[in-house]
């Protein structure tokens, strides 16, 4: 067994040496130019069409482009299955060791007291763990971007952000494990119903928090840049009655070259972030659009509301990791000197069962999510009148996401409406609102929007 442990270290050794020195300088244009013109057959007329308008603006994509956004986004497809498997591997290699028991038998010489012992399992596995997924988490955040032409960083600062990653799990991770398995001891075979009301409480404080204590260690958070754009969004925002100081800009482009903004935080750590990229490549009626759809979210209540159907969702997935592990540990517990359910040793086996089970519902978590953007696209198309500019970010967004899948896999794969989905509903609002002026044409290679 001390074979295929120290096989496996190697494994890992070697593919996180060799993956980051295998990406080659890419040379894929992947980004649509700065810059928006509406197409011809999305001008305003008697004849418009909201079917020949869609096709408009989806030829701005070359088939190259489209092909290579294609392969980026069903390569996650098999991403997401392999890892689940791989972590399903990484359990099994824990328990069939003795890695899991041996942290366990640490937290016992250390205290005699039950939670010192979760405490010091839970920090020492959460390392493991880590290091344990290296090569998928470099294969993946790392040589895969490079390789499609989204990352920025090189591999020392991605590195350094997966540590601090790896801090800031360590600290909220293992004292959760810890009240988790005080649950498990106190409440007996109720302990999923315990864990689901702590992970509602959990959710809560994590996405109030997270804006505050989180975010600002991988980027700079600062008001929104003087300027036209900065006037533009923060109309927007009292139109629809947002605290125009929660409206702050980040510096995405040191991670990536995705366009995006959120809404992140809770009562009154809520705010409304754009990204310097979309600030940087887009034009002014692109972020309006994309402004007037993340407003949505917070008009709509929308983090609320996915904490809620979260919480169900993982209140679920804990009572099957109840009956499975209770079942798996009365065959194989004896062998794997595993001690029932209380025993956090049994913890990689808890994590495998629960991780399968969420792949399994992913058509029904997607779906939840798919359904709110869909809605807050919905909002935004009203709030920033700007369905040319909406069109177009979607488009932008297509560079790395599938542009037009079919509806199976739409429902299983994908958490936001799909780009044609998306320019296809601005196309119907504007034949519906032909009389709104046109966004004036900004060139090609206009300097970028925003800038003081
Ligand atoms: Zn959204």
């Amino acid at each position: 067994m001390r074979a295929i442990v120290r096989g496996f270290v190697l494994f890992v050794v070697i593919v996180c040496t060799v993956l980051p020195a295998a990406h080659a300088a890419s040379t894929i244009v992947r980004d649509l130019p700065p810059g928006l013109t509406v197409p011809d057959a999305a001008k305003p007329g008697p004849a418009f069409d909201a079917d020949r308008a869609t096709e408009a603006y989806l030829a701005l994509l070359t088939p190259e482009q489209r092909e290579l956004s294609n392969r980026y986004f069903e390569g996650g497809y098999w991403l997401q299955l392999w890892g689940v498997l791989y972590g399903v591997l990484v359990a099994a290699l824990l328990l069939f060791s003795g890695a899991s028991q041996r942290m366990r038998d640490i937290g016992r010489r250390v205290s005699r007291r039950p939670w010192v012992q979760t405490l010091v399992y839970a920090f020492l596995w959460l390392l493991a763990m880590f290091v344990l997924l290296l090569p998928i988490s470099i294969y993946e955040g790392y040589y895969r971007e490079w390789q499609y032409g989204l990352a920025t960083q090189t591999f020392g600062p991605w590195f350094v952000d997966q540590l601090k990653g790896l801090m800031v799990t360590l600290i909220v991770m293992s004292p959760v494990i810890t009240l988790l398995y005080a649950a498990v001891r106190r409440a007996g075979p109720r302990w999923w119903v315990w864990a689901g009301g702590g992970a509602f409480v959990f959710l809560v404080f994590v996405l109030m928090l997270a804006p505050v204590f989180v975010d600002p260690l991988f980027n700079d958070y600062k008001p929104l840049r003087e300027g036209a754009v900065r006037e533009a969004i923060l109309s927007l925002a009292r139109a629809n009655q947002i605290p125009t100081n929660n409206v702050v800009e980040f510096d995405a482009s040191r991670q990536t070259t995705r366009i995006s903004a959120n809404v992140a935080g809770f009562a009154g750590t809520t705010r409304v972030a754009l990204n310097d990229n979309l600030l940087n490549k887009t034009s002014l009626p692109e972020i309006k659009a994309v402004m007037g759809h993340e407003m949505g979210h917070y008009v709509l209540n929308h983090g609320l509301r996915l904490i809620v159907y979260l919480t169900l969702v993982i209140t679920f997935a804990f009572w099957v990791v109840h009956r499975a592990m209770d079942w798996a540990l009365a065959r194989w517990g004896a062998r794997l000197k595993l001690e029932g359910r209380g025993d956090p040793a049994a913890l990689p086996l808890a994590l495998a069962i629960f991780s399968v089970f969420l792949l399994l519902l992913t058509p029904l978590t997607n779906s939840i999510v798919r359904q709110a953007e869909a809605e807050a696209d919905a909002f935004g198309l009203n709030a920033a009148q700007e369905p040319h500019g909406f069109a177009m970010a979607a488009m932008r967004l297509s560079t790395y996401r599938k542009l037009n899948p079919g509806p199976l896999e739409e429902v299983i794969f994908y958490d936001h409406p799909s780009g044609y989905d998306r320019v296809h509903r601005s196309m119907i609002w504007f034949k519906e609102h032909q009389s709104i002026p046109l966004p004036a044409a900004t060139p090609g290679v206009a300097p970028p929007v925003g800038q003081p």
